[in-house]
């Protein structure tokens, strides 16, 4: 039988807010343990929590981004389970009235658009964290509870089952994360797990409109570990159900270094966790005025900016999505461009020779030793044929340890383009008279012997030469 995967995402994203959810403690990553903790986000008895104003205002943007219906009226609920991370033993979240419902995002994978539906959003309180001795729980000997990130405020959306491959859940949660961060509502830094999904994959036969019996990956921080552990599941289920079994709702771990999910406990049901109307926190009721009032201040969202560098810019579609998935890379694009570079060339230099330089040191954009205006104005040496675009690289790479201007750096090492057709013609004519194999191949009807020559006269200026000049002149001089 062939089968199908489904797949749902339940994403959590912590919230860029100074104070916790329901206390004044910092939300600052990193301090040392335990010391932005305070009697109300350590659960003691008799203490009262005071919800975060921006929270809710954070909660609404999200939702009116993602094309969410806000629920005016919207209540927060008490989820109980028992673990030392979580020191009231209850996580104060939300159950029947979400602050929003009802939303959808596109996405595109390999050229084709679909649109991914959302459950709902809603507000909650992230956990402690345990610090094991070893490695792993498994391998310790005592473990520690840091409590600073007790209390800080998530967002958790979740989706409808929607999508049918890891490589449709990598771009919802791509478009996802790229939402988040131009609402500027999360860092969204994944490597410190301010967002992080749970997966839900099951598989159907194809045709079929039941959904099967699902397993669920809990804390997926990375994109890579994200496809790996669908990827995996979706074959180890195929096996499963090829050999004539069951697959058991449970959940499972990912383990990113072996690439294999394990079975961890079988799945809770929403009864299990006892969910009650928290009474210590008001109703959270929102005006009509407020919403609209936070959709004015919405900025400009991905796909909007992605269509206005199409149309605005003659940027492919390829180009303007990779620019526009990250807000940071589309305001460089913006700064780069206002200097008067062309946009193509900008987005070429972006996507290639700054990308690879950031990876290689593993630097985000923000940090880029080569800021936009200076990239800009080596663009525009291009352009006004001061520099080729393969001297471009040199400077370029120059650039990135030495902070001159770009004309600096192209005075200082002599990398001027050679326009001088005068010049250029003299080595041009010492060329041809080394080369009298090419000469003859060329002048033989082999148009393409041009080549090696316009080769040997790049190299003998040591690519200073003009090229468009270059391949004129031997044109010329070989009829
Ligand atoms: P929980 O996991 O907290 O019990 P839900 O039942 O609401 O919550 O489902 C959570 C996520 O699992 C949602 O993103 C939903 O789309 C997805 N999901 C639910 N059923 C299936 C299924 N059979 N296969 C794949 N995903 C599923
Ligand atoms: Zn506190
Ligand atoms: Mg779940």
């Amino acid at each position: 039988m062939k089968y199908e995967a489904v797949i749902g995402l339940e994403i959590h994203c912590e919230l860029k807010t100074k104070t916790k959810i329901f206390c004044g403690c910092a939300t600052e990553f990193g301090a040392a343990q335990n010391t932005h903790v305070c009697p109300v986000c350590l659960g003691m008895p008799g203490v009262l929590p005071t919800i975060n104003r921006r929270v809710v205002e954070f909660g609404i943007k999200a939702g009116l981004a993602t094309n969410c219906a806000i629920n005016q009226y919207s209540k927060f609920d008490r989820k109980n389970y028992y673990y030392p991370d979580l020191p009231k033993n209850w996580q104060t979240s939300q159950y029947d009235l979400p602050i929003a419902e009802h939303g959808w995002v596109d996405i595109e994978v390999e050229g084709e658009k679909k649109r991914i539906r959302l459950t709902r959003i809603h507000m909650e309180e992230d956990a402690g964290k345990l610090v094991h001795s070893g490695t792993t729980i498994k391998d310790s000997t005592s473990s520690n509870v840091d409590y600073n990130r007790t209390g800080v405020p998530l967002l958790e959306i979740v989706s409808e089952p929607d999508m049918r491959s890891a490589a449709e859940a990598r771009a919802y949660m791509e478009k996802i994360k790229a939402i988040m961060e131009y609402i500027d509502v999360s860092s969204c830094r994944m490597e410190e797990g301010n967002l992080r999904a749970d997966i839900n994959v099951s598989l159907r036969p194809v045709g079929s409109e039941e959904l099967g019996t699902r397993t669920e990956m809990k804390n997926i921080n990375s994109f890579k570990s994200l496809e790996e552990a669908i990827n995996y599941e979706i074959e180890r289920q195929t096996e499963v159900l090829e050999d004539g079994g069951h697959i058991i709702q449970e959940t499972r771990t990912f383990d990113p270094v072996r690439g294999v999910t394990l079975s961890m406990r079988s799945k809770e049901n929403a009864h299990d966790y006892r969910y009650m109307p928290e009474p210590d926190l008001p109703p959270i009721v929102t005006a009509p005025e407020t919403i609209e009032k936070y959709r004015r201040e919405l900025p400009e969202l991905p796909d909007a900016r992605r269509e206005r560098l199409e149309k605005e810019c003659g940027l492919s579609a390829y180009d303007a999505g990779v620019i526009t998935a990250s807000r940071a890379m589309a305001e460089y694009f913006d700064k780069v461009t206002a200097t008067g570079a062309e946009a193509k060339l900008a987005a070429n230099w972006i996507m290639s020779d700054l990308a690879k330089n950031l990876n290689a040191e593993g630097i985000t954009i923000e940090k880029s030793p080569v800021g936009a205006e200076r990239l800009g104005q080596m663009i525009l040496l291009i352009m006004k044929n001061t520099i080729s675009g393969k001297i471009a690289k040199t400077v370029f790479q120059e650039m990135w340890t030495n902070p001159a201007s770009p004309e600096q750096i192209v005075n200082d090492k002599g990398l001027v383009q050679i326009t001088d057709t005068g010049a250029i013609e003299k080595i041009v004519d010492e060329v041809i008279a080394n080369n009298p194999k090419a000469v003859a191949d060329f002048q033989g009807g082999n148009k393409k012997a041009i080549g090696a020559l316009v080769g040997q006269v790049m190299k003998a200026s040591k690519g200073k030469a003009n090229p468009q000049m270059v391949n004129k002149l031997i044109a010329e001089k070989l009829g």
